[in-house]
């Protein structure tokens, strides 16, 4: 907990979790904060995702687990808010469809949807029919079985989202310093006292990391290891196919894709199409501070791209117009980390964002400002706390990928 009078605090990483938090100590009344980011403005992970917000957490087959749901429901509303000020983020509300290509399928997915004890108000089984129909003619119903809707998902533009906070921030006078990359956190006698820079040093009790991709070379500054797992992960824009703007949000866990209605067209990607960053640095990718650029991947969507069009048919032959690839950090137990740093005092984390920080970034942001500053946490703060893990059993990658065998993305965590 720390008051107005204690100093500045600072957030490391100005991506859609770091605005976030940024954004929501002003609101808590935090008097001076400041944020530092190792590159230009969009340049992390945050652009390259793909905008889907739901209740995902309100699903049994899903690891993010029901505490999440009230982060989820935060998301929600603020980019709603955001939308009824008048911010453009291409904000959509058309509901999310969890697609299944075979009756069982159909059962596992409805299933742990529809008897979750938090599941949202409307969802519902549909058939091949209803799908075709929800999906505004999307989808072929004779290459499905049927789907559940999410009623309650909305869809935006992340990049969108991650400058509307950023000219916020701006307006509200926070000191935003670009290119600017933090090389270390300091501590005295178990306390933060500042950061130091590639400028120097700034001085300060508090410092929130929410560094994305780049959370564990900051947490090694202070000896800190958090069980973490980045992967590269893709997504295509295609030229516009006369899709409908109130297209739904997809996801087909059997295809391992997800998609959605952008400009007219397809934004859409799979874990087909993601890989360890460990992995792709032993072929030889190479990035800093900016988005990776792989072609193994970008190869392996494309190869993938005629077996999606067989049920979604207009997909079929489509160029592409975009190719953007980031870098989520999944958890070995498929949750988030949102608290302090043990026995560390004025050291705050935001991570493992499980490729989810669109849906979480707002919430994660409320939840740690709430902490630090010492106000009512409007959820739990327990379930994300960074000690619930034991680091050493996860002593080294092979350890942590293990953790993850029922995660959806754990083929592709598994390939080579
Ligand atoms: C293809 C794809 C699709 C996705 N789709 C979705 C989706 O539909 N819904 C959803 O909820 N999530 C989705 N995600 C996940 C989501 O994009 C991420 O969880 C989120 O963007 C992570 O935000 P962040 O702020 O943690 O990281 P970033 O946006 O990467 O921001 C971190 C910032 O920290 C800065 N930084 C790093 N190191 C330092 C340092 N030493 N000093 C100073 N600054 C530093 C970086 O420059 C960067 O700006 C998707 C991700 C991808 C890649």
């Amino acid at each position: 907990m720390t008051s107005a009078s204690d100093g500045p605090i600072c957030v490391v990483g100005a991506g859609i979790t770091g605005a976030a938090a940024a954004f929501h100590l002003v609101e808590a009344g935090a008097r001076e904060v400041v944020v530092v980011d190792a590159a230009e403005p969009l340049a992390g992970t945050t652009p390259a995702g793909a905008g889907f917000v739901a209740r995902f957490g309100a699903d049994h087959n899903r690891r993010l687990g029901g505490c999440t749901v009230a982060l989820q429901d935060y998301g929600l509303a603020f980019y709603r808010r955001l939308h009824d000020e008048g911010a453009d983020v291409e904000f959509a509300h058309n509901g999310n469809v969890v697609l299944a290509l075979t009756e069982t399928e159909l059962d596992r997915l409805s299933g742990g949807i529809l008897e979750h004890p938090q599941v949202g108000e409307g969802t519902r089984r549909l058939d091949a029919d209803a799908v075709a129909e929800v999906m505004l003619g999307a989808v072929d119903p004779t290459a499905v079985a049927g789907g559940v809707l999410m009623p309650e998902a909305i869809q935006l533009t992340t990049s969108l989202a991650q400058r509307e906070l950023l000219d916020r921030l701006h307006a509200a006078g926070v000191d935003v310093r670009w290119n600017t990359p933090v090389t270390q956190v300091k501590v005295v006698d178990s306390s933060v006292v500042g950061i130091e820079t590639v400028d120097g040093t700034i001085d300060a009790p508090n410092v929130v990391i929410a560094a994305g991709a780049w959370n564990a070379a900051l947490l090694a500054s202070v000896d800190r290891r958090l069980p973490l797992v980045p992967m590269v992960a893709t997504r295509f824009v295609s030229e516009p196919a006369g899709l409908s703007p109130q297209t739904p949000t997809v996801q087909c866990p059997e295809l391992h894709l997800w998609l959605r209605e952008l400009h007219g067209g397809f934004s859409w990607g799979g874990s087909f199409a993601y890989r360890l960053v460990s992995a792709l640095r032993a072929e030889g990718l190479e990035f800093g501070y900016e988005r990776p650029v792989s072609q193994t991947l970008i190869d392996a969507q494309l190869a993938e791209q005629e077996t999606i069009a067989e049920v979604f048919p207009a997909l079929s032959g489509l160029s592409t117009v975009e190719m953007i690839q980031g870098v989520p950090v999944y958890t070995v137990d498929g949750g988030l980390y949102i608290g302090d740093v043990p026995e560390v005092d004025g050291l705050w984390v935001l991570a493992g964002d499980s490729e989810s920080g669109i849906t979480h970034g707002p919430g994660m942001g409320k939840l740690i400002s709430q902490l630090i500053v010492g106000d009512e946490p409007f959820t739990d703060p327990a379930p994300f706390r960074l000690d619930r893990v034991d680091p050493t059993a996860y002593p080294d990658e092979a350890a942590m990928v293990a953790a993850m065998a029922g995660d959806r993305i754990a083929d592709a965590v598994n390939r080579a």
